[in-house]
């Protein structure tokens, strides 16, 4: 095994040293050099992966590129075997689930039972592109020549995958699953602050009987390795997951062969209450909706747009909802918030909530640090609500990417949607009302790629997401990132 997580080791007990996954074995990046794995808990080194580099990305496409034109290579294999191997990496992923779990929560400070939900939930995605690989065809055209026009759907080879660390396994296998459905071979980027997970992931697909360079993973800086991996000339297509300005990059970067790209970017995502919703329902879901993953979502429903009328009551009872979350040690059952993935990050956060307070927002929950002096080490900040927040306000109108929601004030539908789209990006909204026809309208007027009428969730494995404006490129998910990992040929047979 290239890792050897414990499942029941405490924070900071144990090292070991990870290693990359290329052509199937584990390795060192070239130079030898590595880099250290910090838990956020409580700021303890506890692993160290590879500084992997360019030779690594060449070393690691090439395998990719090995594995797919061998003459019985991933590509040419029967569809539905293809799927029934992808269906055992998704048992292999539900059986280590709880090893996982313990691996992504230490790694990134997820809650254990937050962590364990990621984890199945990748299996499902994995299961969902088993089940796909097998129902992806073309389709027969009249044309008005004397013959048969058909599309045939092919992959287009290897393609790079780079993935942020705030899901690190579930947002791989958004990529990983359809790519190897349709016959693609890969090389995963991993972030930095999460690599671990995509490993072992690496390491099971082998188990699963993938052949070796099918799935490679490299470890490294983005601005060396993902950077190589999005402008390798070796590399048909380039999925990205991250933030909006490194997707901009990753454009540049790709277009010296003109790859194919697509991005899942960063949000700003609305929460339009209108005062005739089931505000017991909103209450139930709405905090998990911004404050899940520590707020580090790209979904997370940041900004609540409330309909005047019921703005004070609904501030009163979000900040209560708010302080009754339980900040705590990620590996406690009962924790429902853990550090921020980084100590970098925090400090980030918390000058936005200076900036938010500098500016003259209200501060109703939250704004610092637990007082608790067994979270002292670690690199959290408590859940935190801004009321009277204006929508020139920064905090209005950036991804903050931490527990900070702003609440802001409507009077008109109009004024609703229109502030709902004040912001450059465009991903994701919920809109609350138990008139049917204003919630359609809302959700037509919000200029995002993904809306929920009277409901948190905004992600269905079985249903297209991305973004609109500057929030991506493409949608995955669904039949829709089938789109994204092939090409399609047009053939004419003249049949005079
Ligand atoms: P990031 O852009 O810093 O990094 C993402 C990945 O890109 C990492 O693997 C990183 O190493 C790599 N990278 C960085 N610079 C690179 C470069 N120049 N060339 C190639 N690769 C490079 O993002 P992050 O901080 O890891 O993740 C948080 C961001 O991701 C937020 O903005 C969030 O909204 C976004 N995100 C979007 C979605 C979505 O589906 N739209 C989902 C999750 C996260």
């Amino acid at each position: 095994m290239a890792i050897e997580p414990t499942a029941a080791g405490g924070p900071g007990t144990d090292i070991f040293d990870a290693k990359m996954i290329i052509g199937g074995e584990p390795v060192d990046a070239a130079d030898g050099q590595t880099f250290e794995i910090v838990n956020p808990a409580d700021g303890a080194s506890f692993a160290t992966a590879p500084l992997g580099g360019k030779a690594d990305v060449d070393r690691a496409v090439e395998a990719a590129r090995a594995a797919f034109e061998a003459p019985k290579g991933w590509g040419t294999w029967a569809a539905g075997k293809r799927g029934r191997t992808l269906a055992k990496l998704a048992d292999l992923l539900k059986k280590n689930s709880e090893e996982l779990a313990q691996l992504e929560s230490r790694n990134t400070g997820k809650p254990i039972t937050a962590a364990r939900g990621e984890v199945v939930g990748a299996s499902l995605v994995f299961d969902y592109y088993a089940g796909a690989a097998n129902k992806i065809f073309g389709e027969t055209i009249p044309v008005s020549r004397p013959g048969l026009d058909l599309t045939l759907r092919e992959p287009i080879g290897v393609v790079g995958l780079i993935v942020p660390w705030n899901y690190p396994l579930y947002l791989a296998s958004w990529k990983v699953a359809p790519a190897l459905a349709a016959g693609n071979t890969a090389v995963l980027k991993p972030a930095s602050w999460g690599p671990l997970t995509c490993i072992r992931m690496a390491e099971l697909a082998l188990e699963a009987g993938l052949p070796p360079g099918v799935l490679n993973v490299v470890t490294g800086p983005g601005g060396s390795a993902g950077a190589a991996l999005a402008a390798h000339p070796g590399v048909g297509k380039v999925a990205f997951t991250g933030e909006t300005t490194t997707g901009q990059e990753i454009m540049r970067l790709a277009s010296g062969n003109l790859k194919k790209v697509s991005l899942e970017l960063g949000g700003k995502s609305p929460n339009v209450v209108y005062a005739d919703a089931d505000l017991d329902r909103f209450m139930a879901e709405a905090p998990g909706a911004v404050f899940d993953n520590c707020g580090q979502d790209c979904t997370a429903r940041s900004r609540i747009i409330v309909e005047r009328s019921i703005h004070d009551q609904v501030v009163e009872r979000f900040a209560e909802a708010t302080r009754k979350l339980v900040v705590g040690d990620p590996a406690d059952e009962g924790t429902q918030i853990g550090p921020l993935v980084s100590f970098k990050q925090r400090d980030r956060v918390k000058d936005y909530i200076d900036g938010a307070l500098a500016e003259g927002a209200e501060l109703v929950a939250g704004g610092g640090p637990p007082e608790d002096p067994a979270l002292a080490k670690g690199a959290y900040l408590m859940p935190t609500v801004f009321d009277r927040v204006g929508p020139e306000m920064r905090i209005a109108r950036e991804e903050v990417f931490g527990p900070v929601v702003s609440i802001l004030p409507f009077d008109t539908e109009a004024e609703a949607i229109q502030l709902a789209n004040a912001t450059p990006y465009g991903l994701a909204g919920s809109v609350w009302s138990r008139d049917i026809g204003r919630a359609l309208r809302t959700a037509k007027g919000i200029q995002s790629g993904a809306i929920a009428v009277n409901a948190g969730t905004v992600v269905h494995v079985e249903a297209p997401f991305g973004g609109y404006k500057m929030s991506g490129v493409g949608r995955e998910l669904g039949m829709a990132a089938i789109e994204l990992y092939t090409e399609t040929k047009n053939v004419f047979i003249d049949l005079r």
